[in-house]
């Protein structure tokens, strides 16, 4: 194999991998944007705890949720449990 080919090939796998679906399901639903219907979106986990929450002693305070960033207006929706990836 050619450089020039092998390097032809890893730009396709990249494609390939950064062309995976956007799309998650929360149940049943696919996942729209509640501000422009959009359904593509980048999947963020984020840690829920904060100052006020650390100070005062909340056990929820460590758990994770996660942050659906819409890829056409970049609204964030939260989610506190994951939303699975469609396929
Ligand atoms: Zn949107």
């Amino acid at each position: 194999m050619s450089a020039e080919s092998f390097k032809r090939g890893l730009a396709a796998a990249a494609k390939v991998f950064t062309s995976q679906s956007r799309e998650y399901k929360v149940g049943d639903e696919v996942l729209a944007c509640t501000f422009c219907r959009g359904k593509s979106f980048e999947h963020r986990r984020v840690l829920l705890n904060t100052a006020a929450a650390t100070l005062v002693n909340l056990d929820w305070a460590n758990a994770q949720a996660s942050a659906m960033v819409c890829d056409q207006c970049s609204h964030i929706m939260w989610f506190f449990k994951e939303p699975t990836r469609v396929l």
